[in-house]
């Protein structure tokens, strides 16, 4: 198909633009002028059209296929959510409007907003405060993890170190690396969770966190996690939560009374708000009352005659963590999502989630090896060392499924299990979807056996069939 360059002709146009009643020219300084016209396509609204609708037609969206890709919790996001941040009194807010007096009655709404959802996410978690300013996962674990350090510096107590067990998400080391900390990196015992004995041996007056997933990115839940918890705080350690995925536990157990002290949500995972192509995102953020002081500002209040502000001084806050107030249209869609949902609601998202994984965890156990036999909770991860013995990857079997109208889970990741493939259905999807996906995945393990050829040149159809990952990470190139 012809690019839009290539559907350029001279003239043709699709809107025109009313002459301008601003005379700026003359203020744009000669050296600043472009010497020669630019090279824009030109085309009529017909080919703006079909070049965009072609475009979207490339992507692809949960809206559009299953997306089973672990530990990124890819749900359905209801469409309400969309409706409501399209309020024009929300989206076309100013960050700079006055907040009381003179326009304020234009900013109450939204400061309300994000303080009733600052109330809600203590209610899910078990926290005392939270800030929804962090911007994406990996800034909540951040913020996180220099609050731990706000906490230790108040204290005088020297601390180093941070214990994280292999099976985590990359970003947990990246964050405690960044906030000062050395991590050490503790492994997994034989039935995917953090080794007990390991951590113990590690255990010393110089560790000032924990950060734990729970259930961790093999979707098991660790049984030890309250002692774990009270020998962290015998040292004055504290414990993080990373809840990028509390897809498992809503409603059903809160991190606080687990022994955390921090937690991080994932708006765009848990709480419905969209993602992909690197954002908007929302990594709320919350603490127990000994840490609330450190959080970062502004933080919303409410006054006692019932209106909002924004509120600057805490002198022992670990400052600015994004600019005005975190994506607030991300926030918005989360409060509108868990207010739809309600309580009980929010207990069935667990639920299902849990019983949507352990479904296909059993469809796929006669073809594919199950490295952790337990059942599983939001997630589930297999191995293709089956395959692989007969010369199918786990990549090869992810880029198959593209044939089959699916969306390949997360593979090689996490790095513990050989061949590792880490399949989240959520609870949005049907047994219907949950079944075609399965028969799919049994039909690929029939075809190692029968035809791997076929598997080896899939994706078929499409405009781009394998990328050559490392010459595209070495030698990127992002036009043309
Ligand atoms: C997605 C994820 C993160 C990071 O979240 P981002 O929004 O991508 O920064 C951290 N931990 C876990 C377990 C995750 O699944």
């Amino acid at each position: 198909m012809k690019t839009i360059f290539e559907k350029s002709i001279r003239g043709r146009r699709a809107a025109k633009l009313p002459k301008s009643d601003v005379s700026c020219s003359e203020e744009i300084p000669e050296k600043f002028k472009r010497k020669e016209g630019v090279n824009l396509p030109e085309v009529a609204e017909i080919d703006v059209v079909r070049h965009y609708i072609h475009l979207s037609k490339k992507n692809f969206c949960v809206d559009a296929n299953f997306y089973p890709l672990g530990s990124c919790t890819m749900k359905y996001n209801p469409k309400l959510g969309e409706e409501i941040a399209r309020y024009e009194g929300f989206a076309n807010l100013h960050p700079l409007l006055p907040q009381l007096h003179h326009g304020g009655m234009l900013t109450q709404g939204a400061l309300e907003v994000i303080y009733n959802s600052e109330r809600l996410f203590c209610k899910v978690t078990g926290m005392d405060e939270f800030s929804l300013q962090p911007l994406a996962g990996a800034h909540g674990e951040l913020t996180g993890m220099l609050i731990v350090a706000a906490y230790h510096r108040e204290k005088g107590n020297k601390k180093t170190k941070v214990l994280i067990p292999d099976s985590a998400h990359g970003t947990n080391p990246a964050s405690a690396a960044i906030a000062g900390y050395k991590v050490v990196s503790i492994p997994s015992d034989k039935n995917g969770i953090m080794d007990i004995v390991e951590f113990k041996k590690s255990l010393d007056d110089e560790v000032a966190a924990c950060m734990l997933t729970s259930p961790n990115t093999l979707g098991i839940f660790n049984p030890y996690v309250k002692e774990i918890s009270e020998l962290i705080h015998r040292i004055d350690g504290l414990m993080y939560y990373d809840g990028a995925n509390l897809n498992a536990l809503l409603g059903k157990c809160l991190p606080g009374d687990l022994g955390f002290d921090i937690v991080h949500l994932n708006l765009h995972k848990t709480f419905s708000t969209p993602h992909g192509g690197g954002g908007p995102g929302g990594g709320a953020t919350g603490v127990c009352e000994k840490l609330r002081k450190f959080l970062p500002v502004s933080r919303v209040i409410k006054r006692e005659d019932a209106t909002y502000a924004l509120d600057y001084e805490y002198s022992n806050s670990i400052g600015y963590i994004a600019p005005f107030y975190g994506n607030f249209l991300v926030i918005l869609k989360a409060y509108a999502y868990i207010l739809n949902l309600g309580g009980e609601g929010l207990k069935r998202v667990s639920e299902n989630a849990v019983l949507n994984a352990n479904y296909l965890l059993n469809k796929l156990k006669k073809c594919y090896e199950i490295p952790h036999p337990e059942s599983c909770l939001h997630e589930f991860v297999i191995s293709a060392k089956k395959q692989k013995q007969k010369g199918v990857s786990a990549l090869d079997i992810a880029k198959r499924l593209i044939d089959f109208g699916f969306h390949p889970p997360t593979i090689y990741f996490p790095l513990i299990v050989e061949e590792a493939m880490m399949i989240e259905p959520t609870e949005t999807e049907s047994k219907e979807t949950l079944d075609e996906f399965a028969l799919a995945m049994i039909e690929i393990a029939k075809e190692v056996e029968e035809n791997p050829d076929i598997i080896k040149e899939s994706p078929q159809g499409l405009e781009i069939s394998r990328l050559d990952e490392v010459k595209a990470a070495k030698e990127l190139k992002l036009n043309g």
